[in-house]
């Protein structure tokens, strides 16, 4: 790392570690809270959208440097850093794919803390395989009408506006190449936000199902060119993965800190857990996976900020940070015993917001899917 983003890392870590209050947190999670107060200040100290170029509210870094905020902030706080590293979902894709116009109006605010965005991508029946969408978009004179559901969508109940993947031609074949991009703002007619709640974690961000009936979009609220939406979110998904196996790192290692503290201070037999053989083996293997979870990570972002893309390793990162963090946070449940169970030690909140970074922006075993294929010479 260059002295620049070590500066970046620490930052990070100092303003997780004065800022994120425990006790408010255990208030959050249970009342399912998104926290605001928060959000406006990593805003304010630019910690939002450093990866957009100055001239839209950030700060011109790459990738790199984005993930390693969101590692810092997963690691102090679980529930906390995946509802702060999601507060600019999908805007990438207008960062990458938009109009000056779209960029100015829509990042800016998301940088500045004004603005929270939201990428709708599943629907009931279209989760894993989203190539065919029921979610239409109809073009009439000068608008977009979209018609259908999507579902379980991160900030569904906060957001300002929504990236929305949508059947623009219903006569293509395959069908994704008829799908494209659309924004749409929060509050528009016909749109109706439905909490999904209560659910297994990540309790302080919002997740919604999303229903569109006769929404009217004005066609300058595409994004790019027509029909090439899958092919935007498929690039999107190679940044995206990333930072989420960036959540699964901080949440693993956060998991990791507290388990070893622990081992530190507790007794039994008369000796400190870490003073058994049996524990010091624990740490030593949850150390060194996400040790490697951290490589593959740190090399798929940076791979990603060189424009040397690579699906497979994205993947990797993405699977393998994931099952680490579960398997850390479980491990970390272990060495505290009876203690890990009970709300109040963290971990039981580390391992059941850690599950979600196996499930969303692809499931492992899609991820397997995208290596198996690179692998035998399919992905085109
Ligand atoms: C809390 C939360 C937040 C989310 N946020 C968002 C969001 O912001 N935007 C958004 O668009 N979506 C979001 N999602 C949706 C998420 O991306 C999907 O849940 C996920 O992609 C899986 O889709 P599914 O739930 O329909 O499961 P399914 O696709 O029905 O899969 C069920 C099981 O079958 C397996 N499977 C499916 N196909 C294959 C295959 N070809 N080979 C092997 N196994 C397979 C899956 O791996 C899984 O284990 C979120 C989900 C949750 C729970």
């Amino acid at each position: 790392m260059t002295e620049e983003q070590k500066d970046i890392q620490l930052a990070a870590r100092g303003f997780a570690q004065g800022e994120f209050d425990k006790e408010k947190i255990l208030e959050w999670e249970q009342s399912h809270t998104f926290p605001r107060e928060l959000w406006k200040k990593a805003c304010k100290l630019g910690f939002v959208g450093i990866h957009f170029p100055e001239e839209y509210g950030g700060q011109g870094y790459g990738l790199f440097e984005n993930i390693l905020i969101v590692e810092e902030f997963c690691r102090r706080d679980s529930g906390v850093g995946i509802a702060l590293s999601l507060v600019d979902f999908s805007s990438e894709i207008i960062l990458h794919f938009g109009t000056p116009e779209q960029k100015k109006k829509y990042l800016i605010p998301v940088a500045k803390g004004e603005y929270i965005s939201a990428g709708a991508y599943t629907e009931p029946d279209h989760g894993s395989d989203i190539t065919t969408l029921s979610t239409t978009a109809t073009k009439q004179d000068d608008a977009f009408v979209i018609n259908g559901t999507k579902t379980f969508i991160t900030n569904g109940s906060i957001a300002d506006f929504f990236i929305v993947l949508c059947q623009v031609d219903p006569h293509a074949n395959p069908p994704y190449r008829g799908q494209s991009t659309l924004l749409v703002e929060k509050g528009i007619k016909g749109l109706e936000a439905t909490e999904i709640m209560p659910k297994m974690g990540i309790r302080m961000t919002s997740t919604a199902e999303l229903s569109f009936s006769d929404v009217r979009v004005p066609v300058s609220h595409l994004i790019g060119e027509e029909n090439k939406g899958f092919y935007q979110a498929l690039e999107f998904f190679d940044e995206s993965r990333v930072e989420i196996a960036a959540q699964a790192l901080g949440i693993g290692q956060g998991a990791f800190d507290r388990a070893l503290e622990y081992a530190l201070k507790r007794k039994q037999f008369g000796r400190r857990l870490i003073d058994f053989q049996v524990t010091q083996h624990k740490l030593a293997d949850m150390a060194t996976r996400l040790e490697t979870a951290r490589l593959l990570t740190y090399k798929a972002a940076w791979n990603f900020d060189q424009k040397r893309i690579d699906p497979k390793l994205t993947s990797m990162a993405k699977m393998f940070a994931a099952k680490t963090a579960v398997d850390v946070a479980d491990e970390a449940i272990q060495i505290h015993g009876g203690y890990g169970y009970i709300t109040e030690y963290e971990v039981e909140r580390f391992y059941r917001d850690a599950k979600i970074t196996e499930i969303y922006e692809g499931t492992k075993e899609i991820q397997k899917n995208t290596i198996a294929s690179a692998l035998i010479g399919k992905l085109k």
